[in-house]
């Protein structure tokens, strides 16, 4: 049976990198085995959908290079779900309720006072037709509870968790259409998953207890649920679910310079044992995806990993990949020669102005300006080659009796006005001979 997974965000709002990392998985199972991913967009709150958070969904998918083999919209949905819940009407699954949120509430801390489980009562299942005739003269509207069949205990294995038992006698029978008709998560999630024959939910461990109630849903519709995995969900460095975390999403990840790759890399691994390896790409990661190598641990997401796998990612990068993204005229020589000391590819810019100038140098004290001063008439008397920093250095550590950081760090702070960077054997002929020769010599004036 070919493999189908799925992604379902409500489009309330921005993906986050927890909603980000759940998409990745799901893309990542589909394509370990062969199989198909959809997107599917549980649009069925109408107040709070919005069609700028449907693009942006894609639009990010996209950006990390996640290719929904299909797109579903629940709100092109609604007959399938009035037939699907006409047919458990049929058979006494869903029950007409009317107790306001207060008076639920009431009932609750009725129960907890009397230190028992807030259980449903289902006081709504006495209701005569007689009682239902007169709220729908009196203009009240019922909202809808499934029924969850008491004796029959909840059991699954978990692809992460393991062997799971929920005793639905310990479980309130959940609203699954409110008063005005529209439809809660729950049903709607369990007719698509099994109308759209997904084979596997892969999904945040904060739906276990969603999935004990699907799994009885699935049973009334008569169908046979998919498999389920939890996955533990995404903390901060510093081990709490984080406000930032819960906000931070591609866009300013992207600002920050951080490549889709480098992020792929960290959240395919993050929450398995398996090692975060910047050179994968997604058919390596697919690959090796492996539902027994989660653990049950919060997964911990460290914003300074991210920026190391980057600057991995970065290096490995090549000049045909980068070029697109580089300054005008910053060759391939050039791009070797930076590309070690960049930790995010927006940088190589700065670079490129250090090689083309105009550069801002340090004030020289009298000694290194005389010091510099002979560089220049040195570097005017060589010849100018691949190695002309190699001729310069030996000639003046020889001429001048300077080595090491004495010999080294006034050139390249006269030629390239920063204390570091990278190789002056690659910059200087990138800087090139006039160039150079003006640097030093405005160094000595
Ligand atoms: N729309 C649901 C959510 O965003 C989908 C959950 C699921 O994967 O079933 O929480």
């Amino acid at each position: 049976m070919t493999v189908v997974t799925r992604f379902a965000p409500s489009p309330t709002g921005r993906l986050h990198v927890g909603n980000l990392r759940t998409a990745l998985h799901n893309w990542l199972l589909a394509k370990h085995h062969g199989g198909r991913f959809l997107l599917r967009i549980d649009d069925t709150d109408k107040e709070r959908s919005r069609e700028e958070y449907v693009e942006a969904i894609r639009a990010d998918l996209a950006w990390l290079g996640v290719h929904p083999d299909g797109e579903e919209r629940q709100s092109a949905r609604f007959d399938l779900y009035e037939a699907a819940f006409a047919a458990l009407k049929d058979a006494g699954r869903v029950y007409r309720c009317y107790e306001t949120p207060q008076e639920l509430e009431l009932k609750r801390k009725v129960l907890l006072g009397r230190g028992l489980p807030p259980i449903y009562d289902r006081a709504a299942l006495e209701l005569s037709e007689a009682d239902h005739a007169a709220k729908a003269s009196a203009g009240e509207a019922p909202h809808w509870r499934f029924l969850l069949d008491r004796d029959k205990p909840i059991e699954w294995t978990d692809g992460i968790r393991g062997p799971q038992h929920f005793d639905p006698a310990q479980m309130s029978d959940p609203v699954v259409r409110r008063a005005d008709g529209s439809w809660l998560y729950m049903l709607p999630s369990a007719i698509d998953d099994s109308a759209m024959g997904v084979t596997d939910v892969l999904r945040g461990e904060d739906h276990v207890s969603n999935t004990a109630t699907q799994m009885q849903m699935f049973t009334a519709l008569d169908a046979s649920p998919p498999r389920f995995a939890h996955e533990a969900l995404l903390v901060g460095s510093e081990g709490k679910l984080s406000k930032r975390l819960g906000s931070l999403g591609i866009d300013t990840l992207r600002e920050a310079g951080i490549e889709p790759a480098a992020l792929v890399a960290l959240l395919a691994r993050l929450g398995t044992s398996d090692p975060v390896d910047a050179g994968l790409d997604a058919e390596a990661l697919a690959a090796s995806f492996d539902l027994s190598h989660f653990g049950r641990a919060p997964a911990r997401f460290d914003e300074e990993d991210l920026h190391r796998i980057n600057a991995a990612v970065v290096h490995a990068m090549s000049f045909a990949e980068a070029a697109p993204r580089l300054p005008h005229g910053m060759d391939e020589a050039a791009w070797l020669a930076i590309r070690p000391n960049l930790a995010h590819l927006g940088e190589a810019a700065d670079w490129w102005q250090v090689v083309t100038g105009p550069i801002e140098m340090p004030a020289f004290d009298e000694d290194t300006r005389a010091f510099l001063s002979g560089a220049a008439e040195t570097l005017a008397s060589l010849e100018w080659s691949g190695e002309v920093w190699r001729d310069l250095t030996g000639t003046l550590k020889d001429s001048t009796g300077r080595k090491g950081k004495a010999l080294f760090q006034p050139l390249r702070q006269a030629l390239t006005g920063r204390d570091h960077g990278p190789e002056m054997a690659l910059l200087l002929p990138l800087i090139g001979r006039d160039e150079a020769l003006a640097r030093l010599k405005f160094a000595t004036a």
